[in-house]
C-alpha cells in the first residue's frame, strides 16, 4: 500500500508484533520496530529496529519520531501462570509503557494510534460458568476485571478514548481473545495455553510418555484465534473509522480438555490427562463477534484445527531441537543404571 506512511510497531520483538511487522512490510509500509528484545525465533522484517525500553518517556519520544501511525503492542505479559503471579509488576510496567507511548505519539504528531487491549478487561462476574454467554463490548462495565493486567488494559482503553475526545487524536482499540500461532513463546513461564499444550503433547510424543498435566479440571472454556486472522483484523481496524473498543477473536468456545484432545489428534497420539493444581483464570470466556462483523464486514475464518496443526508442527520442531525430553526407553535405562 502506501510507502509514504511510516509506521511504528511497539512490541515488535514479540509474538503478534513480529507477525504484524512482516505483514505491514508486505503491504508496502516503511516500518520501525521497537522492543526491549529482538524477535526470538526469526529476524525482524522491519526497516529499522530500535532496542528501547518504552517505560521511559525519552525512549517513547525517540520511538515515535517521524512516525505517522502507531501499532502499540508492547506489554509485560504472558499466560495465566504469569498474569496471576505478577500483578504489581504488570500494572507498573504496562501503565508506564502505555501512558508514555500515547503521549509521545501525540507530541510527535502521529496521525493514528492502535491500542491492543484484551478480553481480560471483562468483568469476572460475567465469566463464572463454563457455558458462558459470549461477551459483547458493552459488557465491560460495571468493571471488575479479574487481574491487574485487565485493569491496566481497561484504564489504557479509557486513556485512548479521552485522547480522542479531548485532543481529536485518532485512536483504535482492539480486544484480543487468545491469539495463538507459530513464533510465539512456548516455554519458560510466559507461554499461553495453546502453546503450553502443544509443548506438552510434543514432549509426550517424543518421549513416549503420554501423560500430560492440565491445570485444574480442564473444563474451563475459551475461544482461540489464529495469528493470521488477528493480523488481518488489526489492519482492517486501523483502516476503519471505528473509535470504540472492539473484540477480535474466534467465537467457537472449547474447554481446555477439548483443546488438549484436538492437539493430541493432530500429533497422532493418545494422551492421559492428569489434572493438577494451577491458575485457571475465569471459568468461561467467549467472544461475541457481532460488532466485529458489523464494523469490519469480516471475521476470523481460520479454523481451530487448521491453526493448531500449523502451530503444533512448529512447536514439535522446537521441542525436538531443544532436545529437552527423555524417551521412555532412555528413562528406563537411566533408572536401571541408577539401581546398579
Ligand atoms: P508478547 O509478550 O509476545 O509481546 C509483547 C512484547 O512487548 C515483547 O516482545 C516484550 O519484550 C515487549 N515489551 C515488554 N516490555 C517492554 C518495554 N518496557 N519496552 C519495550 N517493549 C517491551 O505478547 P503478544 O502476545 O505479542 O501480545 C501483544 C499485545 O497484545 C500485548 O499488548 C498483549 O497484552 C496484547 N494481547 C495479547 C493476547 C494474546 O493472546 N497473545 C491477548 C490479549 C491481548
Amino acid at each position: 500500500m502506501s510507502d509514504k506512511v511510516r509506521v511504528l510497531v511497539t512490541g515488535a520483538g514479540g509474538f503478534i508484533g513480529s507477525h504484524l511487522v512482516t505483514d505491514l512490510k508486505k503491504r508496502g509500509y516503511w516500518v520501525r520496530g521497537v522492543d526491549i528484545k529482538l524477535p526470538e525465533f526469526q529476524s525482524s522484517d522491519a526497516d529499522e529496529f530500535l532496542l528501547l525500553d518504552l517505560r521511559f518517556w525519552e525512549n517513547c519520544l525517540t520511538a515515535t519520531k517521524g512516525i505517522g501511525e502507531v501499532y502499540a503492542l508492547a506489554a509485560d505479559m504472558g499466560g495465566m501462570g504469569f498474569i496471576s503471579a505478577h500483578h504489581a509488576q504488570i500494572l507498573y510496567n504496562n501503565s508506564l509503557i502505555d501512558l508514555h507511548t500515547l503521549e509521545a505519539s501525540r507530541t510527535n504528531g502521529v496521525k493514528r494510534y492502535l491500542y491492543t487491549s484484551s478480553a481480560c478487561i471483562y468483568p469476572e462476574y460475567l465469566q463464572e460458568e463454563t457455558n458462558v454467554t459470549p461477551l459483547k463490548e458493552e459488557d465491560a462495565y460495571p468493571a471488575m476485571p479479574q487481574d491487574a493486567y485487565g485493569w491496566e488494559k481497561l484504564i489504557s482503553e479509557r486513556l485512548c478514548m479521552h485522547y480522542a475526545e479531548d485532543y481529536g487524536f485518532e485512536t483504535r482499540t482492539v480486544r484480543f481473545h487468545n491469539i495463538f500461532g507459530e513464533n510465539g513463546t512456548w516455554q519458560g513461564g510466559r507461554e499461553k495455553a495453546p502453546a503450553a499444550l502443544c509443548r506438552k503433547v510434543a514432549t509426550a510424543k517424543l518421549s513416549g510418555r503420554n501423560e500430560i498435566d492440565i491445570w485444574g479440571d480442564g473444563d474451563q472454556t475459551r475461544s482461540f484465534c489464529y495469528i493470521s486472522d488477528c493480523i488481518e483484523g488489526i489492519y482492517r481496524l486501523m483502516r476503519s473509522d471505528h473509535r470504540e473498543p472492539i473484540n477480535l477473536g474466534q467465537d467457537r468456545m472449547v474447554s481446555i480438555n477439548e483443546l488438549a484432545d484436538i492437539i493430541a489428534d493432530i500429533a497422532g497420539i493418545e494422551i492421559v490427562k492428569k489434572h493438577v493444581e494451577g491458575p485457571q483464570g475465569v471459568r468461561g470466556r467467549n467472544s461475541d463477534n457481532s460488532r466485529l462483523r458489523d464494523v469490519l464486514g469480516w471475521e476470523p475464518s481460520v479454523s481451530l484445527e487448521e491453526g493448531l496443526a500449523l502451530t503444533y508442527r512448529w512447536i514439535e520442531e522446537q521441542v525436538r531441537e531443544a532436545g529437552e525430553f527423555e524417551t521412555a526407553a532412555t528413562a528406563s535405562a537411566n533408572k536401571a543404571a541408577k539401581r546398579v
